[in-house]
C-alpha cells in the first residue's frame, strides 16, 4: 500500500490529508503536527462562556475553499456570518474613533457621497480621492507595491488614513513593501479593466445588486463555536492517521520516495506534503536543495500579539456598534486594531457580556504588559473602564508571510523549481500562494492531488 506523508496539521494540512482519504480511500494517509493540538494559527478556546480565537476569526467566502471544506466536512448549518450593525468598522483619526464611510473598499470609495462627507480624510484629501476616476490608467508590468499603487490612483492621505490600517490588519505589513499583484490584484484589475478602481468596484456592485457597505464584511463567516468547529470536525475525519506532538526534523530522498525523520523515528512515504510555514520547509527542504531552502527562508514573517479581553456586562462605548477599529500608523499608538468579537459574531460571549481582541505589533515583553496596554487602547478609543473577568494573550511570533512586491514571481519559482528538482514532495501551505483561509486549504488541497497523481502514476 502506497503511503503519503503530510507535514503540518495547521488548516492547509488539514486539508491536504482529508483530500488524500476522500480522493484514495487504500492509501496510506499520516499527517503529522510538531504541537500539541492541530489548527496551527487556527483554534478556539472557551473560557467562562467566553469563545476566544487564538489566531483567525473568520474567513471570506468569495473564494469557496473554506466553504466547501466546511460541507463536506458535514458543517454546513453551523457557519454563521457576521451580525448586522449600523456600522461596518472604526478608524481612529485624531486619537478618536469615526465610522469608516459606507461602501469604501480598503481604498476604494465606491459610495462617493458617504466618503465625501465623513471626516476621516480632510477635504483636500477625500477631493484627491474622488479624482481617482480621472487618474491616469498606468498598468505597469513590472510588480508595484500596494502603497505606490494607491498613492498614485487615490493619494498619499488616503493610503495613511485609511489603506495602511486595513492593509496592516490583514497583512500585519507595511504597503510600501506589499506587492499589489499577490495581496490585492483585483485592484490593479479594475484599473486595466475600466481605468479606475472606482468606477471599476462601482460597476460590478451595481451588477451583482449588493449593497455596497457589504462588499468588507458582509462575505465574512465563522461558526457558532468558533473557528475550532472546523478544526475538530477535520480531526475527527482523520481520525488515526493524524499524529500530534511530532515534529519532523529531516527530509531525505529515499528510492522513488522519501524519507522523513518524525519525532526520532523514521517513515518512509511514497509523497510528502510539506504544509507548513515557508521557514520550517526551509529547513527540511534545505539539506537537499541550498538554493531553494535559501529562497524560502527570504520570505519574511511579521510578528503580532493579540489580547482578548471579556467582561460578563457591557463595556463598550453603547454608541459604537461597528465591528471594531483600525489604527492608522501615523497616529502613533501602541495598537493596530481591534475587533469587538461579540458584536461582531454570535455566542462569543455570555448572555449581557462582551469580547473585545486588541491586535498590537511585533512581540509584548510580557503578557502583563500586553494586557495593560489593550486596556489603556479601550479606554482611550471605547471608553472602557469596567475591569475584565477574562484577559488572554496570544503571541503569533514570525507568523504572518510578508508577500514582498515581486512576490508571485518568487512564489512560481520556488514551486517549479521544487517540482522539478523534488519530485514526491509538494509544498502547501501561506507561504507562497495566499495568506487567508481559504488559500491555505486550497493549497492543502492543490499539493495533496499533486502528491497523489504522482503515486499513482508510480513515476515523478
Ligand atoms: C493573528 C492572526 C489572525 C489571522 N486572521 C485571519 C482571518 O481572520 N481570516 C483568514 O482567512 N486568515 C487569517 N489569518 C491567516 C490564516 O489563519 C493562516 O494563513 C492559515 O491558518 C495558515 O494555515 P497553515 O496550515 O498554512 O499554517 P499554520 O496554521 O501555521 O500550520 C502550520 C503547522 O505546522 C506545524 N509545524 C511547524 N513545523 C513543523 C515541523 N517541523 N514538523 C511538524 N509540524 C510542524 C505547526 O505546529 C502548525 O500546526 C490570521 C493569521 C494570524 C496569525
Amino acid at each position: 500500500m502506497s503511503r503519503v506523508v503530510v507535514v503540518g496539521a495547521g488548516l492547509s494540512g488539514l486539508s491536504a490529508g482529508l483530500t488524500l482519504v476522500e480522493r484514495a480511500p487504500s492509501l496510506e494517509v499520516v499527517v503529522v503536527d510538531a504541537a500539541a493540538r492541530a489548527g496551527g494559527a487556527v483554534g478556539t478556546v472557551h473560557e467562562r462562556g467566553f469563545a476566544i480565537e487564538r489566531g483567525a476569526d473568520g474567513f471570506l467566502t468569495e473564494k469557496p475553499a473554506a466553504i466547501e471544506l466546511a460541507a463536506r466536512l458535514g458543517l454546513a448549518d453551523r457557519v454563521i456570518r457576521t451580525r448586522a450593525a449600523r456600522d461596518g468598522a472604526y478608524v481612529v483619526r485624531d486619537g478618536a474613533l469615526l465610522p469608516l464611510p459606507r461602501g469604501f473598499s480598503m481604498m476604494a470609495p465606491i459610495e462617493l457621497g458617504a466618503f465625501l462627507r465623513s471626516p476621516i480624510l480632510s477635504p483636500a484629501g477625500r477631493l484627491r480621492a474622488a479624482l481617482e476616476v480621472l487618474a491616469p490608467r498606468r498598468c505597469p508590468d513590472d510588480d508595484e507595491s500596494l502603497g505606490s499603487f494607491v498613492r498614485r490612483r487615490f493619494g498619499r492621505e488616503l493610503l495613511e488614513r485609511l489603506a495602511q490600517p486595513l492593509a496592516a490588519g490583514i497583512y500585519g505589513a507595511d504597503p510600501d513593501h506589499l506587492s499589489l499583484r499577490a495581496t490585492m490584484p483585483r485592484f490593479l484589475h479594475e484599473e486595466r479593466r475600466m481605468g479606475s478602481v472606482t468606477l471599476g468596484l462601482r460597476e460590478r456592485a451595481r451588477r451583482s445588486g449588493a449593497d455596497a457597505r457589504g462588499v468588507r464584511y458582509g462575505l465574512f463567516a465563522s461558526f457558532d463555536r468558533g473557528m475550532q468547529t472546523l478544526i475538530d470536525a477535520a480531526v475527527e475525519r482523520l481520525g488515526g492517521r493524524l499524529r500530534l506532538g511530532v515534529a519532523a526534523t529531516a527530509l531525505t530522498r529515499h528510492g522513488e520516495g522519501v524519507e522523513l525523520e518524525v519525532g526520532g523515528e523514521r517513515l518512509a512515504a511514497d509523497a510528502v506534503v510539506l504544509a507548513l510555514p515557508a521557514p520550517a520547509q526551509a529547513r527540511l527542504l534545505g539539506p537537499l536543495e541550498p538554493d531553494l531552502g535559501a529562497r524560502l527562508f527570504a520570505i519574511p514573517h511579521g510578528s503580532c500579539a493579540t489580547v482578548t479581553l471579556g467582561w460578563d456586562a457591557p463595556a463598550l462605548d453603547p454608541r459604537l456598534d461597528g465591528y471594531g477599529f483600525v489604527v492608522p500608523k501615523l497616529e502613533g499608538r501602541p495598537s493596530m486594531a481591534a475587533t469587538f468579537a461579540s458584536k461582531k459574531w454570535a455566542g462569543r460571549a455570555p448572555e449581557g457580556g462582551e469580547l473585545v481582541r486588541v491586535f498590537l505589533p511585533g512581540e509584548p515583553s510580557s503578557d502583563d504588559d500586553a494586557v495593560a496596554t489593550a486596556r489603556a487602547e479601550l479606554r482611550a478609543l471605547a471608553s472602557v473602564t469596567r475591569e475584565p473577568v477574562i484577559a488572554r494573550v496570544e503571541r503569533h511570533v514570525r507568523a504572518m508571510p510578508v508577500y514582498e512586491v515581486g512576490h508571485e514571481a518568487r512564489a512560481r519559482h520556488i514551486s517549479d523549481a521544487a517540482r522539478a528538482r523534488l519530485p514526491r514532495v509538494r509544498l502547501a501551505g501561506n507561504g507562497l500562494f495566499g495568506v487567508g483561509i481559504p488559500d491555505a486549504i486550497k493549497a492543502g488541497e492543490t499539493a495533496a492531488l499533486a502528491a497523489l497523481a504522482e503515486v499513482k502514476s508510480g513515476r515523478p
